[in-house]
């Protein structure tokens, strides 16, 4: 059975025994906080354990690397949305060890696009027509530097209120263990 399938047939399961009833809330963070973390899958549940947060309690925003490349790109759109509709009162940036995108080449990358049937003559085209691809895919050799790069964008931004802390953490992918990088409340 493939992914999608499976997925669609466990659901009925899940609505029919009622299974979301543990996880109901608001769309409110009780504990008014957005965090910006990364996709890697070893996080996906261990990273609020290790906060001690559950359904309700914060909002999540995800980027590759938990990086913001752009000031006015979706990620401080949903950073700002979380600030000023849905009472997030401080932000916390959240790096991890062993992160992939750390590893990332850019060329690598295009050459795997390209393997996989995308035109050269594309990348060129889009190259020719401005996209920095280096700059777009760079990656990043320390995870403590990255973090305070994206803490910076965020405190920086102009539509960020000044009262909102802005926090920088690198957690560890195996044990959860967080370390602290940007202490917002002494920033400000
Ligand atoms: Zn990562």
């Amino acid at each position: 059975m493939k992914l999608l399938d499976e997925i669609i047939e466990y659901n009925q399961q899940f609505i029919e025994e009622k299974k979301y009833e543990e996880f109901t809330t608001t769309k409110f963070p009780q504990k008014k906080a957005v965090i910006l973390s990364c996709m890697d899958t070893r996080l996906v549940e261990l990273l609020p354990r290790a906060m001690n947060m559950k359904n309700g309690d914060i909002k999540i925003v995800k980027s590759a690397g938990a990086l913001v490349s752009h000031p006015f790109g979706s990620i401080m759109r949903s950073i700002l949305v979380a600030v000023y509709e849905l009472n997030a009162d401080e932000v916390y940036v959240i790096g991890h060890h062993d992160c992939g995108m750390s590893k990332i080449d850019s060329q690598t990358l295009l050459n795997k696009a390209v393997e996989r049937g995308i035109p050269e003559k594309r990348i060129e085209v889009l190259e020719y027509s401005g996209i920095d691809f280096k700059q777009w895919l760079k990656s990043f050799s320390s995870v403590e530097e990255s973090v305070k790069d994206s803490v910076s964008v965020v405190k920086n931004h102009p539509l960020l209120p000044s009262d909102v802390p802005v926090h920088g953490l690198v957690i560890d992918p195996g044990t959860g263990k967080l370390d602290l990088v940007v202490n917002g409340y002494e920033e400000k």
